[in-house]
């Protein structure tokens, strides 16, 4: 009796094994080099322009995944009719003139003066000084009425400012100042650098009390070499005087792309497989000779292998239903999947696994670089599905840079969905990545389309292994992400 059970279960074994041979070799002969290097051809050439969020090619990007999902019999997501779901966002320019006048001195916007908030207006009153303009700092001093005058942070070496600027903005609203100036010196961050960062254009989402928190006058003034520190911490009593104009914020709406793939197993079609890759990139900057970032990398490969993937899953569902997101505004702070998460349209507690395919290049055509790897419960799975194509599945090599949580996997971690990113072979930071990396060099022509092919087969792989799984799909015991999704799912 024991040696039949044995027999039966070698021969289930079998059987199992020659199915998963004919699906490896049906995706090995479906999913098409011509059919991926074509997507990427068209998101990453000049026309497009980058991709920047808010810009037509954006929208030109947007409708062409939209076109390509319906071409391939990927529907639309229940109670959406169209394939779009609408981000909204704050974007926030920065004010394009001012000024600011202090006794008989005074300081130009970008030469001496950048702002972290603000609105148009002139703001007029006594400048008080007050240390680091935390709550110690401001503690008996009348500031109602009157322009605070601070150093930046909080005294302590290597910390990040901005946070204590928030901070300080806050303290001195409330207690009824008319402004913030900060004192900058100069040193781990040059003023250019500071200059390059506050100016220009800035995303947010809108939470409908973004325009509110982004007015109170803040601004960094530059002392380069601490004078203006030892006049303010000895003067006092003048009147400061800031005048700004051509502030703007603005409420836009750009689409995330999302379609569905419905499963094949009356019970596990509950549960969906999110897929997700930003199509947005840098837009044009200025460099006269190349100004277009293509983003053939970033994230042309994320996007040409999900649409690649998603024609093929389309002709092969799986167990599970198959959410397939391209995601935007990642570039302005994974907002687009921030957005998503927010307001899913599949309860986040039915959306059982995040795949995500982005990267920032690559520079090891034998590998595949999952960030996340062995976090979650079916780590077995994806290293199975890169050596079923002959690769070796790798590790982030640059733990301290803290990849995982600076994609748009984070968005969906956050909330307790496991997942991971699974991208190209990416070994270090080394010289083949930092050429193409949000560099204008970055395009179509300077891929290796042979590798490209086959990484998207190994993805194809990993969701049809995970949308067919019988397991259960979680985060690792002890894992950052475990509690959430505890919460989430309610185990
Ligand atoms: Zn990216």
């Amino acid at each position: 009796m024991k040696q039949f059970i044995l027999v039966i279960l070698l021969g289930l074994l079998v059987i199992q094994g020659f199915a998963q041979k004919k699906v490896i070799k049906d995706i090995d002969r479906e999913i098409k080099l011509t059919t991926y290097r074509s997507h990427l051809y068209f998101l990453a050439s000049d026309e497009l322009r980058g991709r920047n969020t808010g810009t037509i090619e954006n929208e030109i990007a947007a409708r062409y995944i939209a076109e390509q999902y319906r071409s391939n019999g990927i529907k639309s997501l229940p109670e959406i009719d169209t394939y779009y779901q609408q981000v909204s966002l704050i974007k926030e320019v920065s004010p394009q003139q001012a000024k600011l006048t202090i006794g008989d001195q005074s300081f130009e916007l970008d030469d001496d003066l950048v702002f972290f908030s603000s609105t148009n207006g002139t703001f007029e009153g006594e400048v008080i000084y007050a240390g680091y303009g935390l709550e110690d700092d401001l503690e008996g001093l009348d500031i109602e009425g009157k322009l605070v005058i601070a150093k930046t942070g909080n005294g302590e070496a290597n910390k990040r400012i901005t946070p204590f600027t928030i901070q300080k903005q806050k303290l001195v609203a409330e207690a009824g100042g008319i402004g913030l100036i900060e004192l900058y010196k100069p040193n781990r961050f040059p003023w250019k650098m500071i200059i390059y960062y506050f100016s220009g254009e800035k995303y947010k989402l809108d939470k409908g009390n973004a325009k509110k928190q982004n007015e109170f006058p803040s601004a960094w003034l530059k002392d380069e070499d601490g004078a203006l520190l030892s006049f303010f911490e000895q003067a006092g009593g003048q009147v400061g005087r800031l005048e700004i104009s051509g502030k703007n914020n603005l409420e836009i709406k750009v689409p995330n792309v999302l379609g569905m793939v419905e499963g094949t197993d009356p019970n596990l079609k509950n549960e969906y497989i999110l897929i997700s890759s930003h199509f947005d990139h840098l837009g044009v900057g200025n460099d006269p000779d190349d100004s277009i970032f293509n983003g053939a990398r970033d994230n042309g490969i994320g996007v040409a292998n999900m649409l690649t993937t998603g024609e093929y899953i389309a002709k092969h569902p799986l167990k599970r239903s198959v959410i397939f997101m391209a995601c935007n505004a990642e570039e302005k702070g994974l907002l687009g999947s921030r957005w998503y998460a927010d307001h899913p349209i599949i309860p986040l507690n039915q959306t059982v696994y995040n795949l995500n395919t982005d990267n920032g290049g690559y520079n090891d055509t034998e590998k595949i670089t999952i960030i996340g790897y062995g976090r979650t419960s079916v780590n077995d799975l994806l290293v199975q599905s890169v050596e079923a194509f002959g690769m070796e599945a790798i590790d982030d090599p640059v733990p301290d840079q803290n990849l995982f949580d600076r994609s748009d996997n984070v968005s969906f971690a956050s909330k307790g969905v496991p997942g991971v990113s699974y991208g190209p072979g990416f070994t270090s930071m080394d010289e083949e990545i930092r050429k193409y990396y949000h560099q204008p060099g970055d395009e179509p022509h300077t891929l290796d389309y042979e590798y490209l092919t086959k990484y998207t087969k190994a993805f194809t792989y990993a969701l049809t292994l995970i949308g067919n799984y019988d397991g259960s799909i979680t985060w690792v015991a002890g894992d950052k992400y475990e509690e959430a999704g505890k919460n989430l799912y309610g185990e």
